[in-house]
């Protein structure tokens, strides 16, 4: 498509959206009485207005019911994450029985690597991207450190290379080939929160595969994001938050994917509670740990009721959307946010904002990483707050501006550009 950097262009983009009418279905925070233009989706979602809604629901359930809330026929809290696993594995790509709604994000981590991190003399080294978020750094050294091993030789982090800012696929390929024998785990972001690359997951996965080394991936900036298709791919285990592009509430609950091949391994390690357990049975309360299978089987603590009602109202936005309308759409959103900024280095004759993301459709997701080649790159941002625009900055000197299909319009994509051309 070509892009006008106009107003009356940007309109008509969201006239023909037909996507369009969700915004209402969010609140927006207001800036000087007009809505804020809201691009910092990858960081917290906006709030649904249904959330308050299906909140509610819980809390008269709670106080009509208290505890028979659990059984009672037409309330069965036991269930309630059911309906879940539907809508979250036709997000990710999988069976029902492959995903649940649990915990947060770098506990399911934790729990993940106990099962599927299992080094022997050998193979005990995981292969990540350099840069990955700071929690997921924490926890992979922390494991690697459980396990006896030293991070700084069990933990080999991919660099781009030298004057390059992204990772290229042929390299983490041949960096498997290269460590092939030694690796026993390929743990790696879906999308890397700084740059905003979308990695090749397919292939990484079964590149990976031919040697027997177990994938997982952090799926905190891909779920409800881009295309996945975790049980094709034939990826291990995945875990991600809901509160990024999943607009599930602040700290918002968090869900798993393990692959079916995995259920049955009899191997694999967990770290066992009562609400993993079978579910026909549990309340039989028995002394020897007997796994639902599936991904529930990872349950370890009650289900918390608060968080999963903010998470339902959330993915029945998905539901009614159809993911692929929403990426579509996102598709179209991020390319002409990338074209505005373009242009408006042009106007200023040289590269004051560079774009970090992949420019290819294809590696990336909502968000762009943006460089502000300012004397002081953090007085743009604050300018741009002050203006009304909610990103999200990081240290020394990126940018990230994210529209999100679900809540985001082409106007607010065209109305930071006529700011950015301000500051
Ligand atoms: C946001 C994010 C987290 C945050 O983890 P929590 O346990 O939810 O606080 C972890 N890893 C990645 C890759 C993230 O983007």
């Amino acid at each position: 498509m070509n892009f006008e950097n106009t107003l009356s262009f940007a309109q008509n983009l969201d006239q023909l959206d037909t996507l369009h009418s969700f915004r209402n279905e969010f609140l927006i925070p207001k800036h000087n009485g007009k809505d804020i233009i809201y691009l910092c989706g990858n960081s917290l979602g906006l709030q649904p207005k249904s959330t308050k809604t299906q909140i509610e629901s819980l809390l008269n359930q709670w106080e009509n019911f208290a505890v028979e809330g659990w059984f009672t026929k037409g309330v069965e809290w036991l269930h309630f994450h059911e309906e879940m696993q539907q809508s979250l594995a036709k997000i990710c790509g999988a069976k029902p029985v492959e995903v649940t709604p649990m915990n947060n994000l770098t506990v399911n981590l934790h729990l993940m690597m106990v099962s599927f991190y299992r080094p022997t003399k050998q193979r005990y080294k995981i292969l990540m991207e350099a840069r990955a978020f700071p929690s997921d750094q924490y926890a992979i050294d922390s494991q690697v450190q459980f396990h006896g091993f030293n991070p700084e030789d069990a933990i080999i982090e991919m660099e781009p290379r030298a004057g390059e800012s992204l990772l290229r696929t042929e390299d983490i390929l041949a960096t498997i080939d290269q460590h092939k024998g030694e690796l026993a785990l390929v743990l790696m972001g879906g999308i890397n929160y700084l740059t905003g690359q979308l990695f090749d997951m397919e292939v990484i996965t079964k590149h990976a595969k031919q040697y027997s080394i177990t994938v997982g991936f952090d799926l905190a900036h891909a779920m409800g994001n881009v295309p996945l298709k975790l049980h094709d791919w034939g990826v291990d285990f995945a875990m991600w938050c809901s509160y990024k592009y999943m607009n599930s509430s602040p700290g918002g609950i968090s869900g798993i994917f393990v692959h079916e091949n995995n259920f049955n391994n009899k191997e694999l390690h967990r770290f066992a509670g009562w609400w993993g357990y079978e579910k026909d049975t549990r309340f039989l309360m028995t002394r020897k740990f007997k796994p639902e299978s599936g991904a529930e089987g990872w349950q370890v603590s009650t289900s918390q009721m608060l968080l999963l009602a903010a998470h339902k109202a959330s993915l029945a936005l998905f539901d009614r959307a159809g993911f692929d309308n929403l990426r579509a759409k996102s598709e179209l959103l991020t390319a002409y946010l990338e074209f505005i900024i373009d242009q408006v280095n042009a106007k200023a004759g040289k590269i004051l904002y560079e774009i970090v993301t992949p420019r290819d459709k294809k590696q990336r997701g909502c968000q762009l990483s943006i460089i502000a080649h300012h004397p002081v790159p953090k007085k743009v941002f604050e300018k741009l707050v002050e203006n009304g625009v909610i990103g999200d900055w990081r240290e020394p000197n990126v940018m990230r501006f994210a529209p999100v299909p679900l809540y985001n319009t082409f106007e607010d994509v065209y109305r930071f550009g006529e700011l950015l051309l301000t500051v």
